[in-house]
């Protein structure tokens, strides 16, 4: 073979080497050397062109390729397949392929765009697409030689179309989502589009706010859509975002909207979030929003409220506090502070140091109280430099999870007016009952005189006259007494004087003494043992005399009386228990109030001024006894006191 015989590969790359290296003469084309003119033309201009190329020769398809072909033969069928038989090289589709070759022999041209051919050609089979033309080769004797195949490969291209139409799928898919996600979505959501704003996806939460039905926005621009929305600064926020890409955040925004056939204020917590596409352009924006208005609404109330409760406050000039207990702090207002005289702090203690000494105990027992009733009231003295005001606090406590007092919440009041005028009509009773006193007296002994000389007298109606005042200046002594005993009290003026009694001569003694002037019912007394007491004798008896009264004064169809006197739990302890008309609950706790009397029709043609009890109850306390009623409406009612007894 000379070099001659490879005239024709010359310019052949690296494939030409190839060829050259193989000896023809042992394959069915036979040496290069007696290979026809029309092999070695259509192999010359294989070997010079970039594209694929690719010669089947004879009947057995003899295989020669260029190196543009290379790729397609892929690491498993090159270099190997030079001068192959192409049934060899591609069996895995020689039966495609097989009759289309036999076809060109024929004479046959064929060609197809993005053929599909499973070549296995790495290792694996894969789907591999072509562009290809499969064309005789003519010897000079017309005769059909080989086939001459042309091949782009284009399974890269249409892998591509495919991502993208995949892409597409999943963007489509991705945008079926959102507006899946939006319609369900338990808040509204809503995307505008284009700088129009138009409305392209609404859901059902949307449209409640809106007041609008779907057909009535939908694919519209917003402001066509909801033409009230239109001046109110909306396009102001949408256009910030569409232009610069920053979301919006609003915060119970008030606005306007026509809903239910009118225009109605409402609040809304929105965000608007610019979309963008893939070259990061802004092409919409989304929004999600949530209405508040009921939230706003009850809370704009709820500060006009506190705001009308401020105003009452400051107008009434009353002093608010909220005293923590654990950690005795306390948070109050300047009226309270300007009260108390004492400059803002929140040690509760400071506050303390305010209150009159003597009263600092009137409000520890009131706080005791508190923690069990839950209300706070006491009134105290505060001292104001060289002045002395009276105050009058009351609360609320709270309590915690475990039922322990934990807060208190109160007002505070200056009483100083309201206290002096007590004061003075205080002093005023008292000064009045103390000069009446004197005349009464007087009065007493010349009435006691003339009864006992009118007793022997004949004129039975001076007698029984004479009787009556005798009894009526009684009354009106006891009364005197009364008004003095609670001046005195007030002032702190009243003495116990203690001295051994015995509770049941003392009954026994009072009863007697009450007997003399009533007559209308009758009073039992069970004799006890003798039960001794550390007591002032007549104040005592003033405290018995005053509930067998009141037993007598409120039972005017009852007729018996019952006094008993007992030990319970080493306390003496004195009932009377009378058979009228008994007294409400509600009003039970108040009968030892001050000037308390109960308002009823039965009530109303009985005198009184409704201090006895009062007086009684303070009596009874200066012992360290208690005083207490038991009652039912319309079945009588029984009066207990008790007095410690006396310790061996
Ligand atoms: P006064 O009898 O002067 O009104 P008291 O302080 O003694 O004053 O009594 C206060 C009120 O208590 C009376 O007005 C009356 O309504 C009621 N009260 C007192 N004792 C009785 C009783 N035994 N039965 C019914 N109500 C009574």
């Amino acid at each position: 073979m000379t070099n001659a015989d490879y005239h024709f590969l010359k310019g052949g790359d690296e494939m030409g080497e190839l060829i050259r290296s193989i000896d023809w003469s042992k394959t069915p084309i036979g040496p290069v050397a007696k290979w026809p003119q029309s092999l070695r033309i259509a192999t010359s201009i294989m070997l010079s062109t970039p594209f694929p190329m690719y010669i089947a020769w004879g009947n057995e398809y003899t295989q020669l390729y260029n190196n543009g072909y290379r790729p397609i033969l892929g690491s498993s069928k090159h270099p190997q397949a030079m001068g192959i038989s192409t049934r060899e090289t591609f069996a895995e589709i020689w039966h495609i392929i097989g009759s289309m070759f036999d076809g060109v022999m024929e004479g046959k041209a064929v060609g197809f765009p993005n053929f599909m051919l499973p070549l296995d050609r790495n290792g694996y089979v894969e789907e591999c697409f072509f562009d290809f033309s499969y064309s005789p080769i003519y010897n000079d004797d017309e005769t059909v030689g080989g086939v001459l195949v042309t091949v782009i490969e284009t399974t890269e291209n249409l892998k591509n179309v495919q991502k993208l139409k995949e892409s597409n799928l999943a963007l489509k898919r991705s945008e079926e989502n959102l507006s899946n996600l939006i319609s369900h979505a338990p808040v509204a959501m809503t995307v505008f589009r284009g700088p129009d704003y138009v409305i392209e996806i609404v859901n059902q939460k949307v449209l409640e706010i809106w007041g609008k039905t779907y057909e009535q926005v939908i694919n519209k621009p917003v402001f066509e859509g909801l033409p009230e929305v239109k001046g109110q600064g909306i396009d102001v926020l949408l256009n910030n975002v569409y232009t610069t890409g920053e979301p919006f955040i609003a915060n119970e925004l008030p606005v306007k909207l026509f809903r239910n056939g009118e225009l109605q204020q409402v609040y809304l917590n929105f965000v608007y979030e610019a979309l963008k596409d893939n070259d990061d352009k802004i092409y919409g924006i989304a929004a999600i929003a949530i209405e508040v208005t009921e939230q706003v609404n009850a809370r704009q109330k709820v500060e006009e409220a506190e705001e009308r409760a401020r105003l009452a406050i400051e107008a009434a000039k009353i002093g608010t506090f909220d005293y923590t207990l654990f950690n005795n702090t306390v948070v109050t207002s300047p009226r309270f502070d300007e009260i108390m005289g004492i400059d803002n702090t929140s040690d509760h203690k400071y506050y303390l140091s305010a209150l009159h000494p003597d009263d600092l105990v009137v409000r520890d027992k009131a706080f005791e109280k508190a923690y069990n009733t839950g209300q706070l009231f006491y009134k105290a003295r505060v001292k104001k430099g060289n002045e002395t005001r009276w105050v009058q606090a009351e609360g609320k406590v709270y309590y915690d999870d475990e039922d322990k007092p934990s807060r208190i919440l109160g007002t505070m009041v200056d009483i100083t007016e309201q206290k002096s005028d007590e004061i003075r009509k205080n002093d005023f009773i008292g000064m009045v009952s103390h000069e009446l006193k004197t005349p009464l007296t007087s009065l007493t002994a010349i009435i006691q005189l003339a009864n006992t000389k009118l007793k022997v007298s004949d004129d039975s109606f001076l007698a029984s006259a004479m009787e009556k005042a005798n009894t009526q200046v009684k009354k009106m002594t006891a009364m005197i007494n009364g008004f003095l005993n609670i001046s005195r009290l007030e002032s702190s003026k009243i003495q116990i004087d203690r001295q051994e009694i015995n509770l049941e001569h003392l009954l026994e003694e009072t009863i007697s003494e009450i007997e003399l002037t009533v007559t209308s019912h009758e009073i039992h007394f069970e004799p006890c043992n003798p039960i001794m007491v550390s007591a002032d004798h007549d104040k005592i008896s003033s405290v018995i005399s005053n509930l067998i009264s009141n037993a007598v004064k409120y039972s005017p169809k009852g007729k018996e009386i019952e006094v008993k006197c007992l030990v319970v739990d080493n306390n003496a302890q004195v009932s009377v228990r009378d058979e009228g008309m008994g007294i409400k609950m509600a009003d039970i706790d108040k009968l030892f109030e001050r000037y308390y009397r109960v308002e009823s029709d039965h009530t109303r043609n009985i005198s009184g001024f409704g201090i006895g009890l009062y007086l009684s109850a303070e009596i009874i306390q200066r012992h360290d006894g208690k005083i207490w009623a038991e009652s039912e409406i319309g079945n009588g009612s029984t009066f207990y006191f008790s007095l410690p007894l006396t310790r061996d």
